[in-house]
């Protein structure tokens, strides 16, 4: 029993020690602006003016002095190499240009793949400049940093750092070893060289400032990490105080609107009801005219169901803008409309994936939506029956919630008219239901939607943004 619980100290403090390393979900706006900076405005007119210097060497390796000159056969090697590259730089250029139109999971992968040619390209021209002494260790520094704020997926971005840091030692490795060839072939032309040359072990001289140099790599993949983590949460949390102040402020004016209008028609309509009631008590006589009377008191009772409603939304003002998190919504929601112990034989299955953006809106609102719809889905199933729960993320920064029931479904000359105000089936129904539903998810700038078949169940699809300023820039 102590065990198990130490177990669980452990874990928990593990669990603690993992989530300073948990990067927010990936911001989609920011990663396209980042990508549009970073690749599209400097790497892409870097590489511009590096292409006829890399190509001037390949084909004039004399001009280059200092540099090492491969023999005719490898340069023959590299030439292709670095042509395949150039069609890759290529391609990966023009979807760069047309990045607005291509989707963000596949620009992620553009944008991983230019960083693995990138390395790749790197390591060959630093086997032929020195390798491990070579100047050009910088530029694998330069890209870990790179690859630190292109890269918005933490696993990805360490791996191809990695990749980076490997490809580095690669090189190194590979520039010792051709040394230690052409020594070897050198010496067996020139014996009387063999004492002096034998006496140098390539292997292990340069072995510290490689150990160094590789750390520094592997410190520098950790620290950019961890930066952009931190700038991320930053940003986050900016992004989140800005979109509390407009959610607060947006659903205060819908309130105060509300407040307004129901309070200019109640009184009037208090006024006509009175009107009316006296004028049906003294014309007792005249059977049309109490008729007609009574379709007015009738109509101004229908008004003033609806100017209470109204209030409902004038309430908004009062409410609090909070961080809501879908599967607690989900559970809360669960308990109202399936309260355990009631007797309920039906089945829940949920799909609700952990990463979800977080919504942020008053809590009433988005249990009154979910609330609502599993409650129809218990009346329309009877004591038994499935209901399954699948939440998904959507384009710009959204999320989809869908609940299907096992049901009878909606007939055919039904669906069209659920929506509205007072419609229902039901012996003791309000017909209110789906029109909260539908008017609180639009309020929030969201949309319901309805599938169903006559014996095959319902379906309804929530989609509720996570933010408004994404929508609105
Ligand atoms: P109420 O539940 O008070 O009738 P609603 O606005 O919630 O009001 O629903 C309107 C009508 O839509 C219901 O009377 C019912 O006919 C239909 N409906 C809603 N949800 C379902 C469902 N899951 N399965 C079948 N019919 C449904």
């Amino acid at each position: 029993m102590t065990e198990a619980t130490s177990l669980d100290a452990l874990r928990q403090r593990w669990g603690a020690v993992l989530e300073v390393f948990k990067a927010p979900p990936p911001d989609p706006l920011l990663f396209r602006q980042r990508v549009r900076f970073v690749e599209r405005n400097i790497g892409v007119w870097v590489k511009l003016v590096l292409a006829p210097v890399i190509y001037w060497y390949l084909f004039n390796p004399n001009a280059f002095g200092a540099l090492s000159v491969p023999r005719e056969d490898v340069l023959g090697y590299l030439r292709t190499f670095t042509l395949m590259m150039t069609a890759a730089n290529i391609g990966a250029g023009i979807l760069l240009w047309g990045m607005d139109e291509i989707s963000t999971p596949f620009l992620e992968r553009v944008v991983s793949a230019i960083s693995l040619v990138d390395t790749a390209f790197l390591a060959a021209v630093t086997l032929f400049c020195g390798g491990f002494d070579s100047i050009l260790y910088w530029v694998f520094l330069g890209l870990v940093i790179r690859n630190a704020a292109i890269i918005p997926r933490t696993e990805i971005q360490v791996l191809v750092n990695l990749f980076v840091c490997a490809l580095y030692v690669l090189s190194g490795v590979l520039e010792l070893r051709l040394t230690q060839v052409e020594n070897q072939v050198l010496d067996s032309y020139t014996p009387h060289l063999e004492s002096g040359l034998g006496s140098i072990d390539p292997a292990t001289e340069p072995f510290e400032s490689l150990m160094l140099r590789v750390l520094l790599l592997l410190l520098m993949t950790l620290v950019c990490l961890g930066l952009r983590i931190l700038i991320d949460r930053q940003r986050q949390r900016e992004a989140e105080a800005q979109e509390f102040a407009l959610k607060q402020e947006q659903l205060e004016a819908a309130g105060r609107l509300a407040a307004e209008i129901a309070h200019q028609l109640k009184n009037p309509l208090g006024i006509i009801n009175n009107a009316a009631y006296t004028l049906q008590k003294t014309v007792r006589e005249g059977k049309t005219i109490t008729q007609q009377i009574s379709i007015i008191r009738e109509e101004v009772a229908r008004s003033d169901r609806i100017i209470t409603d109204l209030m409902g939304y004038a309430r908004l003002v009062e409410g609090r803008v909070e961080r809501v998190t879908l599967p607690e919504i989900i559970d809360q929601a669960l308990a109202v409309a399936l309260p355990p112990g009631a007797g309920f034989d039906i089945r829940v299955h949920r799909d609700i994936p952990p990463a979800l953006p977080v919504l942020l809106g008053q809590r009433g609102h988005f249990l009154e939506i979910f609330t609502n719809l599993f409650v129809n889905a218990r009346e329309a199933m009877g004591t038994q029956g499935e209901i399954w729960i699948s939440a998904r993320p959507a384009p710009d920064y959204a999320v989809q919630v869908s609940v299907r029931d096992s049901g009878p479904g909606i007939p055919a000359d039904v669906i069209g008219r659920i929506w509205e105000s007072y419609f229902t089936t039901k012996d003791r129904g309000t017909g209110l239901g789906l029109t909260i539903v539908k008017h609180t998810s639009e309020m929030y700038g969201g949309r319901v939607r309805v599938e169903s078949e006559a014996g095959k169940g319902a379906t309804f699809t929530v989609t509720l943004p996570a933010r408004t300023l994404m929508r609105l820039r």
